[in-house]
C-alpha cells in the first residue's frame, strides 16, 4: 500500500532507461564510509523569532509554513557555489537540518523523534531579491530557493552517536566575521513539532532532509566569500562562493 506508493519515482535495479539516469543524491556521514541517500529536501520559512523579526513578519507562534528544494540542489562541504544567475542578492541561511530514516503519514509528536536518523549543518542559500519579488506577486519561491547548489549541507552525524539536537549554539561566519548566531532552543517550532506538521501534508520517507529554517542575521555573500556554518556538537560547513559561470 503506501510502501508502494511512496516508491513510485523508483525503478528496479534491472530497469532499462532511454538516457544515462542520473546518480541519486546523497550525503556524507560523519565516522561512517556509507552515505546517507537523499530522497526530498523540506525546508521550514522563518523558525526563529529573530529572522521573522528581520523579514518584516509578525513573529508570533503560527504553525510553520514549508517549501522545497530538489535534491539535486545539495552542495557537499567545502563545495563551491558559482554566484547563481538571475540575482543581484544571494544570502546565506544557516540551518540545522533533520535526516530521516524512517517516515510515515500523521507522525505522533511524542513519537517523531524516532524517525531521525542524524543532524547537519545546512545552509538554505537564497535568491533574496527573487523570493521578495515572489512574495510581493504571490508567485512560487521555485527560482528564489530550488536553484543549483542552493541546499548546502554538512556531514550527517547520527543519533546513535551523539543523541538529539535540541540546543546548543549555532552560528555562521563569513570570511571569519560573525553573521549569525542564535541557539538551537531558539527555534520557534522544535523538530518534533516540524515533523509532525510536515507530516500532514506529505508521507515522509527514509532519506527525506528537512531544513529547519535560520536565526537572524542572513545577508548577502559574493564571489571569493568563504562560509562557515556551525553547530555545537555538529562540527561545521564551509561553502566557497565562486564567480559566476
Ligand atoms: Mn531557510
Amino acid at each position: 500500500m503506501s510502501e508502494e506508493r511512496g516508491r513510485a519515482g523508483q525503478h528496479l535495479p534491472e530497469a532499462s532507461y532511454v538516457l544515462p539516469a542520473t546518480a541519486a543524491p546523497s550525503a556524507a556521514v560523519a565516522g561512517e564510509r556509507g552515505r546517507f541517500p537523499v530522497r526530498r529536501i523540506y525546508c521550514v520559512g522563518q523558525n526563529y523569532a529573530s529572522h521573522a523579526r528581520e523579514m518584516g513578519t509578525d513573529p508570533k507562534r503560527e504553525p510553520p509554513f514549508f517549501f522545497t528544494k530538489p535534491a539535486t540542489a545539495l552542495l557537499a562541504d567545502q563545495g563551491r557555489l558559482p554566484y547563481p544567475p538571475r540575482t543581484q542578492n544571494l544570502h546565506h541561511e544557516v540551518e540545522l537540518v533533520v535526516a530521516l530514516k524512517t517516515g510515515g503519514r500523521r507522525i505522533a509528536l511524542a513519537r517523531a523523534l524516532e524517525h531521525v536518523y542524524g543532524y547537519a549543518v545546512g545552509n538554505d542559500f537564497t535568491r533574496r531579491d527573487l523570493q521578495a519579488a515572489a512574495k510581493e506577486t504571490g508567485r512560487p519561491w521555485d527560482v528564489a530557493k530550488g536553484f543549483d547548489h542552493s541546499a548546502a549541507l554538512g556531514p550527517i552525524t547520527p543519533v546513535a552517536r551523539l543523541g538529539h539536537a535540541a540546543r546548543g549554539a549555532i552560528w555562521l561566519t563569513v570570511n571569519g566575521l560573525e553573521k549569525q548566531r542564535a541557539d538551537l532552543d531558539d527555534m520557534t517550532w522544535s523538530v518534533a513539532e516540524v515533523i509532525a506538521e510536515l507530516s500532514t501534508y506529505f508521507e515522509l520517507a527514509p532519506g527525506d532532509l528537512i531544513y529547519t529554517g535560520t536565526p537572524a542575521g542572513v545577508g548577502p555573500v559574493v564571489a571569493g566569500d568563504v562560509l562557515v556554518g556551525g553547530i555545537e556538537g555538529l562540527g561545521t560547513l564551509t561553502t566557497v562562493v565562486a564567480p559566476a559561470e
